[in-house]
C-alpha cells in the first residue's frame, strides 16, 4: 500500500479573523524553517515502516504555502523524491493564497512538480472577506482564478458559507460566481467559531453575530442543489467535484490510508499510532536538529477507536459505510447493533440504508456530527 505526506508551511503574513490553524506572522524564521523541514524529511526516510513505500499524495497546506519560493518547493521535492518512489500520477497539491500569485511563481512551482492548486477564495463579497480579514479581495481573488485557467492547471477553490452578515443570496451569489469561473473542485465550509480568534471575541462582545442555524441549512442545501446541476458531484459532506477530480490526499484521510505529515503541528498516522509535531516553532526546529524529529503526542489505535474512526469517516463521504466491509473488518452487523437509531434517522430523512450501505442524506449530512455521535 502506498501512503500521502502532509507538509506544514506555518507562516501567514496576517493572520485571518476565524483562524486557529498553528501558523506565525513573524516570517524571519522561514529561512530556518525550510532548512529544518529538510533535516526532518532526511529523517523520515529512514523510517523503516515507510521504506520501499509508493508515494501517492502529497499536500503543501498552511499557514501559506505560497510565501514559499518555487526554489524552495522545488528543492524539498527534490528530497522527497529522493526518499520515496513517486507512484505513477502522485497527485501533489499546495494551498495558495490569491494574494501571493502571479503568473512567474505560478509557472515556478508547476515547474518545482505542483500538479494541483488548492485557491483560499473563502468568498467574493468584499465586506465578508474585511470580516474574515482575508489579504485579498474580490478581484485578485478572481485574477488568481483567471491565471489558474490560463495557465490550463488543474485547481480547486475553497469557500466559506454561515459569515456574520451573510446571506442565503449573497452565498449563492459568490458560488454562482465561482461556477463560472470552472474550477474543477469546490470545497465548501461552514464557517466554525475556535476558541482564542478575533472572531469569537467579536461575536461574543455583541459587535458581530452569525446567521441563524436555519439560514446557514438552507445555505448549504442550496449550494448542494446549485452544484449538482453545475455538475459537480458531492463525494464528501464539504466536497465536490467533476467527474475524476477528486482530492486524492483527503480521499486517502477519509478512507484511512496512511500519511506522513511533517512541519510543525502536523498530524501523521500509520496504523497503529497516530502522533502529531508540537506546535511551536521554536520548539520544532530545536528537536528536530536533536534528533531529526519533533513528536509531541503518540496515540495506538485501539479496536474500539479503530471502529469509531471508521464509521466517523466513512458517513462522511456520499459513497457511505459498505457493511459487509464493516462486518469483515469488526465481527460487527452494523444494521442489528444500531437498527432503534438508524430507524429514527432515516424516518426524519437524514440517512438512507439498504442491505449494503448506509449513507447520510444531504439533511443527514448538515447534520453530521450528532448522528455520528449517536452512532459511536
Ligand atoms: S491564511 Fe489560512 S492559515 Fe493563515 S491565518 Fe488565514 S486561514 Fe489561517
Amino acid at each position: 500500500m502506498g501512503f500521502s505526506i502532509y507538509i506544514h508551511i506555518p507562516f501567514c503574513k496576517t493572520k485571518c479573523s476565524y483562524c486557529d490553524f498553528f501558523s506565525i506572522t513573524n516570517l524571519d524564521k522561514q529561512q530556518t524553517f525550510i532548512d529544518t523541514l529538510e533535516k526532518e524529511t532526511d529523517a523520515c526516510a529512514n523510517d523503516d515502516r515507510l521504506t520501499g513505500k509508493t508515494l501517492n499524495t502529497i499536500f503543501f497546506g498552511g499557514g501559506t504555502p505560497s510565501l514559499m519560493t518555487p526554489d524552495d518547493i522545488y528543492s524539498l521535492m527534490k528530497l522527497i523524491i529522493r526518499s520515496f518512489p513517486l507512484a505513477s500520477h502522485t497527485e501533489i497539491s499546495m494551498e495558495i493564497n490569491p494574494d501571493d500569485l502571479t503568473n512567474s511563481k505560478l509557472n515556478g512551482y508547476i515547474a518545482a512538480g505542483i500538479n494541483r492548486f488548492s485557491l483560499g477564495v473563502q468568498s467574493l463579497d468584499n465586506s465578508e472577506l474585511r470580516i474574515l480579514q482575508r489579504r485579498h479581495n474580490a478581484d485578485s481573488a478572481r485574477s488568481a482564478i483567471n491565471l489558474l485557467r490560463s495557465n490550463d492547471v488543474n485547481f480547486s477553490v475553497d469557500l466559506i458559507y454561515g459569515i456574520p452578515n451573510q446571506s442565503v443570496d449573497s452565498w449563492l451569489q459568490t458560488l454562482a460566481s465561482v461556477i463560472e469561473l470552472a474550477p474543477r473542485h469546490i470545497s465548501m465550509y461552514c464557517l466554525t467559531l475556535e476558541d482564542g480568534t478575533r472572531l469569537q471575541q467579536s461575536i461574543n462582545s455583541g459587535v458581530l453575530s452569525l446567521p441563524d442555524d436555519e439560514i446557514v441549512r438552507a445555505m448549504y442545501l442550496s449550494a448542494i442543489e446549485m452544484l449538482t446541476e453545475s455538475g459537480f458531484a458531492q463525494y464528501e459532506i464539504s466536497n465536490f467535484a467533476r467527474n475524476g477530480f477528486e482530492c486524492r490526499h483527503n480521499m486517502a484521510y477519509w478512507t484511512g490510508k496512511p500519511y506522513l505529515g511533517l512541519g510543525p503541528s502536523s498530524a501523521s498516522y500509520i496504523h497503529p499510532f497516530r502522533w502529531k509535531n508540537v506546535s511551536d516553532i521554536d520548539c520544532y526546529i530545536t528537536e528536530v536538529n536533536k534528533s531529526g524529529k519533533a513528536v509531541s503526542e503518540i496515540d495506538e489505535i485501539t479496536p474500539d477507536t479503530a471502529l469509531r474512526e471508521y464509521v466517523m469517516l466513512f458517513l462522511r463521504l456520499t459513497s457511505g459505510l459498505d457493511l459487509s466491509e464493516f462486518e469483515n473488518r469488526f465481527g460487527i452487523d452494523f444494521i442489528s447493533a444500531h437498527r432503534e437509531i438508524l430507524e429514527r434517522y432515516y424516518s426524519h430523512g437524514l440517512l438512507s440504508y439498504d442491505s449494503d450501505f448506509v449513507r447520510l442524506t444531504p439533511e443527514g449530512m448538515f447534520v453530521s456530527n450528532e448522528i455520528i455521535s449517536n452512532l459511536i
